[in-house]
């Protein structure tokens, strides 16, 4: 194969992609099916768009193979997350290549990644491989906001297509900085997902005037409770995966991303009081508000997080009411064969980097297919840097072209190994 030319090929696939805005909301991701199915097509793959509703495209494809074994899932989203235009020193929409780096809203998530599967998909189409089991490549909406419009309807309205077998999508991946602090890349294979709760603290006070400080003034009662679960140490876990990565690894550094996979967090998100627009400094009003992102690990039982939280605020006037109970969501396995095909192809090309199953700490497209029977993996064949992780979701998110060009080949031998008939 000429890999040169497949790299060009893709660095401009995924240029293009960029520049189509599928921030959600509004979401519109139509324009990146049809943008994918433009490519497909001349593959002469056959795809179907499935729109879940005007504008929120989805895209399935797949290429036919044996029956025999169960098929495998290429998964990505198209959605990204909305931009904060001042703060960019690029044009988040412009496949800007910069420095050696791609730059764009989606490169990290997940459309980088959405063109290495894209690829290795096309490669096996056009080498005409003989398959063990039907490989799909699937493009979902709505990821970015819990997914209702895209997988989570997917799975409801044409069931023929998900069939419980293994997926590979975002949620782990190679990292540099993350898990020790010396030079050695780290891939953590994501195996499950920790819960997200999110909660809304209520407290309702006594109104006055601003220059009669009184008792129940319910901004400093939420500002005392808050400082209350902030102060609170939440344990390290105790389950099998945290132990196994230390095992690996010896101490884990005390980070933003480790914490984040290790232990229950809560994060205050947003903090809502005053009377007036914009609120008047001298008047205390009634009723004094905060949102909780609290993720927790798999085995934490959400009613008795909440109830732990209220015994840590310990003030009746605080309220807390959950928005939605998280699902419980199994951990996939990780002796699988393809476990054991990632394990091996990433250690061929990183000699010695050492390979762990973590916890993802956010939620992905997998918590629904896990629950369905799939085994997922949250694998991004990439290797990035602890500073260029910090940029996801965040300004001037970027990704470095060799690491995409390394994602391709990574995975291509990965599916290969996997899927090719022997
Ligand atoms: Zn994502």
């Amino acid at each position: 194969m000429n890999w040169d030319k497949m790299k060009d090929e893709a660095l401009k696939y995924l240029q293009d992609y960029l520049k189509i805005d599928t921030s959600n909301p509004p979401g519109n991701e139509i324009k990146g099916a049809l943008f994918l199915k433009g490519i497909l097509d001349k593959e002469n793959i056959s795809t179907r768009i499935y729109e879940t509703s005007p504008r929120r495209g989805n895209l399935i494809a797949k290429i036919e193979g044996n029956k025999g074994e169960k098929p495998l899932y290429l998964l990505n989203h198209i959605d990204v997350v909305p931009v904060d235009r001042e703060k960019w020193e690029f044009e988040p929409f412009g496949g800007e290549i910069r420095d050696g780096y791609i730059c764009g809203r989606g490169t990290q998530d997940m459309k980088s990644m959405a063109v290495v599967q894209l690829m290795v998909f096309i490669l096996l189409k056009r080498e005409n491989l003989s398959l063990n089991r039907d490989v799909y490549f699937i493009a979902s909406a709505d990821e970015e906001k819990e997914s209702i419009l895209g997988i989570v309807q997917l799975i409801e309205d044409i069931p023929d297509v998900f069939t419980p077998g293994y997926v590979i999508t975002e949620g782990g991946g190679g990292t540099r900085g993350v898990f020790t602090e010396d030079d050695r890349v780290i891939w953590g294979i994501g195996v499950g997902e920790k819960k997200p709760l999110f909660l809304h603290l209520e407290v309702k006070g006594e109104a006055g005037h601003g220059s009669q400080p009184h008792k129940n003034n319910p901004n400093e009662l939420l500002v005392k409770a808050l400082n209350r679960v902030l102060e609170y140490k939440q344990d390290e876990a105790v389950i099998s995966l945290v132990e196994e990565t230390i095992r690996k690894l010896g101490k884990l550094p005390d980070n933003k991303f480790v914490n984040s996979m290790t232990k229950n967090t809560v994060t205050v998100t947003t903090l809502k009081a005053g009377v007036g627009e914009p609120p008047m400094e001298n008047v205390i009003p009634s009723l004094s508000t905060a949102s909780l992102d609290c993720r927790l690990l798999p085995d934490i039982n959400p009613y008795e997080f909440i109830e732990n939280l209220g015994k840590i605020i310990d003030d009746d006037r605080v309220k807390i009411k959950p928005v939605k109970i998280p699902e419980d969501v199994p951990v996939s396995p990780y002796d699988t064969e393809l476990f054991q095909i990632i394990e091996k192809a990433v250690s061929k090309k990183y000699p010695s980097s050492v390979i762990v199953a973590i916890l993802t700490p956010y939620a992905t497209d997998s918590r629904y297919l896990r629950n369905k029977g799939f085994v997922c993996y949250g694998f991004t064949p990439t290797v990035t840097t602890k500073e260029d992780l910090s940029l996801m979701h965040s300004d001037n998110e970027k990704i470095a072209v060799e690491e995409f060009y390394n994602g391709i080949e990574l995975l291509y031998h990965i599916i290969l190994k996997f899927c090719q008939k022997s």
